[in-house]
């Protein structure tokens, strides 16, 4: 049972968590699913309602364990099928519990002592063995009871979303809705809710391919597309970009430098919806985002403007929802889920993820043997170059998470800026670019006003930046085509360059992004006004960085929004970069 408290009014205890007095949010002052002993279920109320008896206290939050799953803790504890017959359940990591009584069990001690290769094997020995479980586990009698004791909980949740859903959509037709569909069980059953409630199944759907999903989530999507074919499911996914490659380039990913989202996550959706949505104003997008998941996601708000993507409001219908909930919803409706939570992932996103748990990447290891030695090896490759002294401990100990910026990396002798005062010319910087001056050079600068190459002095190569207003000068760019030497010169402390300092500023940040850009695409998902295109990204094409002066008005975000300019900045910073940074200086 979930109880919450309003601090405003106080601490009076509210039904959810918008206080019915003050209407602000309320917290969470407790949290408790009860076992019942007689029926050998969990209860989200301590009576149960099936037998009537006083359950017992046994976590927060509770998950089923499906029969695949408990095949491989029974082989890891070299017990085959001796859980087969009972009630199995989990709290959450290490806690499993069969028939309410928590097993012993590390997570920790079995990874180190169960080498992967010999737990794939023990789990084909016995897996024709546990295709009878699998079929029995249809008509479960606990997981009859469990629905069947919480269904006041189920219809009581269920009612107030479905309310919830009607009322926030009655404003937007069906075009102008969707759902943000990751395959995983909470974008699942945010997808039924809203289908259910609003009575129709042509809503829209957007699935979000980072290119690392799960095999499961594929072989799932396919089932869900053939269930419901009325319901368009567009697919928002990042094509031109290889993701070992890049991590070839760049490094792979680590906790402090997700990289990945920005360019197949973030980017691949953000492109997906402004093509879907173009003539609209307002979008409604529903989410399976649920506070309980994780402490940051404990502050979002059930609704909220995309910072992003202007026109695009977010909401969460499930968003007090527990994983007990999230289960209960799914078992008692016996809709279809992804796979990969009968194997035991407790969340379905990308497979190799830094962030990922070391549960998560040994159930990788055993279940995606072959994906993850590709990665595996890809790691120790990195290892290597980047001069590890034990490469395969390295990545082994997970040292490669913890990685911060690109030392080692040859690319990253990009993310350096070399420049110096001019000696001879006042308010003028000299640069020594790492790659050749080309046309595509001035198209970053469009954002400080208009490009223009008439007035300068063509035989020097002279182009000026002219506000955009007035007229007037207000950069001049000196180097010639081909050549690494450039000079840059304010000629008017007007517009964006209100002094030397911000001029400064806002002129390495767009040298940085002619030098390093790999068309992540973060630049693109912040121009609100559409008016910059990102192209030709694949392997080994040249990187095309369109601003379209017609549209651009010059806000600067694009410029700004990253500190030295570029996301791919952090990503690449080293500690030679600073020395020598230092020394330009
Ligand atoms: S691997 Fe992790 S960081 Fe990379 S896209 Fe997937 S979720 Fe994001
Ligand atoms: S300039 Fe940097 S942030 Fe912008 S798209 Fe290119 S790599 Fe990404
Ligand atoms: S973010 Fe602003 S400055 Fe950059 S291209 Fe878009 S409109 Fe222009
Ligand atoms: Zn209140
Ligand atoms: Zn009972």
């Amino acid at each position: 049972m979930i109880k919450y408290k309003c601090e405003k009014c106080n601490n009076i205890e509210c039904e959810t968590s918008i206080c019915p007095v003050c209407g602000e949010r309320a917290y969470i002052s407790s949290s408790e699913i009860y076992w019942c002993s007689e029926c050998n279920i969990p209860n989200y109320e301590k009576t149960c309602a099936c037998c009537g008896n006083e359950g017992n206290y046994i976590g927060t939050d509770i998950r089923p364990v499906f029969p695949e799953e408990r095949l491989l803790i029974e082989v890891l504890l070299d017990k085959p099928f001796e859980f087969a017959e009972k009630s199995v359940w989990n709290t959450s990591g290490n806690n499993y519990y069969v028939n309410g009584k928590k097993i012993k069990f590390s997570i920790k001690d079995i990874i180190a002592k169960n080498g992967y290769k010999d737990v794939i094997k023990k789990i084909k020995d016995n897996s024709e063995k546990n295709k009878v479980y699998l079929e029995k586990f249809k008509e479960d009698e606990y997981i009859s009871r469990f629905i069947e004791s919480n269904k006041i909980r189920h219809n009581y949740i269920v009612n107030e979303a479905s309310k919830y859903i009607k009322n926030i959509s009655e404003k937007y037709s069906d075009d102008a809705m969707f759902v943000s569909f990751s395959g995983g069980k909470d974008s699942t059953v945010t997808s039924d809710l809203v289908m259910k409630s609003l009575g129709k199944e042509n809503i829209i759907h957007i699935y979000g391919d980072t290119t690392l999903e799960y095999p499961t989530t594929g072989v799932y999507l396919e089932r869900f597309r053939k269930e419901h074919s009325k319901t368009p499911m567009l697919i928002a996914k990042n094509k031109e970009q290889d993701f070992n490659e890049l991590c070839k380039v760049i490094g792979p990913p680590s906790r402090m430098m997700r990289w990945c989202c920005t360019i197949f996550k973030t980017g691949a959706i953000t492109r997906k919806i402004e093509t879907t949505f173009k003539n609209k104003t307002n979008v409604l997008t529903f989410q399976g985002i649920r506070r309980n998941e994780s402490t940051a996601r404990s502050k979002y708000d059930r609704e909220s403007n995309n910072s992003k993507i202007s026109k695009q409001y977010a909401v969460s219908p499930i968003i007090d929802w527990t994983e007990f909930d999230i289960w209960l919803y799914i078992l008692t409706n016996n809709i279809d889920f992804n796979d990969a939570y009968r194997l035991g992932f407790s969340r379905v996103g990308c497979w190799c993820c830094p962030n990922n748990s070391s549960w998560s990447e040994y159930l990788a290891s055993i279940y995606m043997e072959e994906e993850y030695e590709r990665f595996k090896n890809i790691l120790i490759d990195f290892a290597k170059e980047i001069g590890k002294g034990d490469p395969e401990e390295y990545v082994s100990s997970g040292g490669w998470k913890a990685r911060q910026g690109g030392n080692g990396l040859e690319y990253s002798e990009n993310a350096v800026l070399e420049f110096k005062p001019c000696a001879l010319i006042e308010n003028t910087i000299n640069f020594e670019l790492t790659k050749n001056i080309e046309e595509d050079l001035y198209e970053l600068f469009k954002p400080f006003g208009e490009i223009n190459n008439v007035i300068g002095n063509s035989r020097l190569n002279e182009i000026y930046v002219l506000s955009r207003g007035t007229h007037e000068p207000l950069l001049k760019l000196t180097g010639r085509l081909g050549q690494k030497n450039l000079k840059v010169t304010v000629v008017n402390f007007k517009g964006p360059f209100k002094d030397m300092k911000t001029a400064e500023m806002l002129i390495k940040n767009q040298i940085t992004k002619y030098q390093i850009c790999i068309g992540c695409l973060a630049c693109e998902s912040h121009c609100k006004f559409n008016a910059l295109k990102i192209t030709d990204i694949g392997v080994g094409q040249k990187i095309k960085y369109k601003i379209d002066e017609n549209k651009c008005v010059g806000c600067l975000e694009c410029v700004k929004h990253f500190s030295g300019g570029c996301f791919m900045k952090k990503v690449l910073r080293t500690k030679i970069g600073e020395q020598k940074r230092w020394k330009a200086k």
